[in-house]
């Protein structure tokens, strides 16, 4: 209660003076309150990016639990009876080599996905989205249609 602000009422922020709500121009110092017409349109966000970005995290967490699981299996090999020991520490080199690319795919999916919600880094989140073909393809395959269409909300 007593406040001196009527509801009807404001204060130019150019002169200070008081003008009415629905004044497009002050009419004391003629102030121009109506948007300028300029520019395009802002770009409607959808949460199209955000789905796309969840299955890409999807498909690329499981490049990455393919990655772990290969390396994590390597001491396996041993107790398995194989045809010779170098037979098997090739293998063992092959499927370190492989985990460990399947990590940094999966990893560099994570942060496309990532990037894909927070519709930052376009390239990266496409990207992302290919690597994380390799976990779950389908998932991965829509995360990336989904980003793809949504190109102009990416900064
Ligand atoms: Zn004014």
């Amino acid at each position: 209660m007593g406040t001196s602000a009527q509801p009807s009422a404001r204060h130019c922020v150019s002169c200070g003076k008081e003008i009415s709500n629905d004044a497009n121009v002050c009419q004391h110092c003629g102030h121009d309150y109506r948007v300028p017409v300029t520019g395009v349109a802002p770009v409607k966000k959808t949460m199209l990016p955000v789905v796309g970005g969840v299955l890409i995290l999807i498909g690329a967490l499981l490049v990455v639990l393919m990655g772990l699981a290969l390396v994590g299996s390597i001491g396996a090999l041993d107790s398995i009876m194989l045809v010779d020991v170098e037979e098997v520490e090739m293998l063992e080199d092959a499927m370190a080599t492989c985990g460990i690319i399947l990590l940094v795919m999966g990893l560099i999916g994570v942060l496309g996905g990532i990037f894909g919600i927070m519709r930052r880094h376009f390239g990266l989140a496409i990207l992302g989205g290919i690597f994380a073909l390799l976990g779950f393809g389908l998932f991965a395959l829509i995360g990336i249609i989904l980003i793809a269409v949504s190109k102009r909300e990416f900064e």
